[in-house]
């Protein structure tokens, strides 16, 4: 057990924030024994894993539990796919990496995206025609309600486009193991933005698994900026859902809007456009400002406070609110 712990390293948009309480947990022992401990019900927790979808407005007056459990290894196998399964403290493109290197194709779309392996189901993470929750087989998780282990399979995490009942319950289930279902029989997924266009540019019309992430990977350093660049904690708000009628009213004035037909009938909006539409691209409200080629990504200039990205997150909601008549939702979870 720590006390008053600067979190500014271990948050990606390097916003300074000091946990009054801050334990690093390594095993499951560990956990129970913080669980059982004095410190655990003395105030409200955080599950710290990398960092990298949080913005933290203040001072944290609790206990930061920062995720520390190692291990990843091949548990199973069947004639159609393989089992492997990482702790929670595992780092996700270490872990991508692993899976690629042991010749276990399924999640190389996924690849380079930050954070831990327990903090990839929390949103259901995904890039380039890939979710989480295409490749999930189980999740154990620590339910502080019953203080016990429990296995969860997808129906029980109910995930959905970048959400969970770990964000539903927020603070219920501190994830410890994540198990994929990798495919034998395999399928490159490369129909979703550049992806093909880049591997026939290569000359690939079949492509490896490495090939698909190799691509995704070069494509993400052009158009994202990375933490080590730049603070920031990748896209800020998730790309709204809007109804066919309202779709059919907004694309009549806008028709170059960017959008994309659901299954159900209603249509995803590329938020970066409703950004950039409202001219927000490369300008800033103190120190915090939307990056100059991703509008998506909100950006520490240096010295950010975690209030100045949200006053200019408030900011680009009302524009987009008042151009288009659609609510953006922010992506990170605001601390
Ligand atoms: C440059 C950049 C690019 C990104 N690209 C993508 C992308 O393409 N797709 C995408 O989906 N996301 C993306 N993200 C967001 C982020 O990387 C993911 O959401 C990542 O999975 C967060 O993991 P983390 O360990 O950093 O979680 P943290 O930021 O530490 O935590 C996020 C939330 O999860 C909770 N949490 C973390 N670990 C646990 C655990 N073990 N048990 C219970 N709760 C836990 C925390 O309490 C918090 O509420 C990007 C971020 C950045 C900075």
């Amino acid at each position: 057990m720590q006390y008053d712990v600067s979190l500014r390293d271990l948050n990606t948009f390097e916003l300074e924030a000091r946990a009054k309480r801050f334990a690093r947990v390594e095993s499951l022992e560990d956990l129970v024994s913080l669980y059982h401990g004095p410190e655990w019900s003395a105030g409200p927790r955080l599950v710290l894993g990398g960092g990298s979808n949080l913005l933290l407005t203040r001072d944290f007056d609790g206990l930061v539990v920062h995720m520390g459990l190692k291990g990843k290894s091949l548990i199973g196998e069947d004639a159609q796919s393989w089992l492997v399964r990482a702790a929670a403290g595992e780092d996700w493109d270490g872990f991508v990496r692993y899976t690629l290197d042991s010749g276990w194709a399924g999640l190389e779309n996924l690849t380079r995206i930050p954070g831990t392996v327990g903090g990839a189901p929390i949103q259901n993470i995904g890039a380039y025609g890939v979710e989480l929750v295409d490749r999930f087989h189980s999740l154990e998780a620590f339910d502080t309600t019953a203080g016990r282990l429990v296995t969860m399979d997808a129906a029980a995490c109910g995930f959905g486009y970048r959400d969970s009942v770990f964000k539903r319950e927020a603070g219920r289930f501190i994830v410890t193991s994540v198990c994929f279902r990798l495919p034998k029989i395999w399928r490159a997924v490369i129909d979703y933005g550049e992806v093909r266009q880049k591997l026939s540019q290569q000359g690939v019309s079949v492509p490896t698994a490495r090939q698909v992430a190799e691509v995704v990977a070069s494509i993400r350093a052009a158009k994202l900026p990375y933490p080590e660049e730049i603070g920031n904690a990748g896209s800020f708000f998730k790309n709204p859902v809007i109804s066919g009628p309202q779709h059919a009213a907004l694309i009549s004035h806008n028709p170059m809007m960017v959008s994309y037909l659901q299954r159900d009938g209603r249509y995803k909006v590329a938020a970066a456009w409703l950004i950039e539409q409202c001219g927000w691209k490369g300008r800033s409200v103190g120190r915090a400002g939307v990056h100059q080629h991703q509008p998506l990504v909100l950006v520490n200039q240096g010295g950010a406070t975690g209030e100045d990205v949200l006053t200019l997150a408030r900011a680009i909601m009302g524009s987009v609110r008042a151009r288009f008549g659609i609510e953006l939702e922010v992506e990170p979870v605001i601390v």
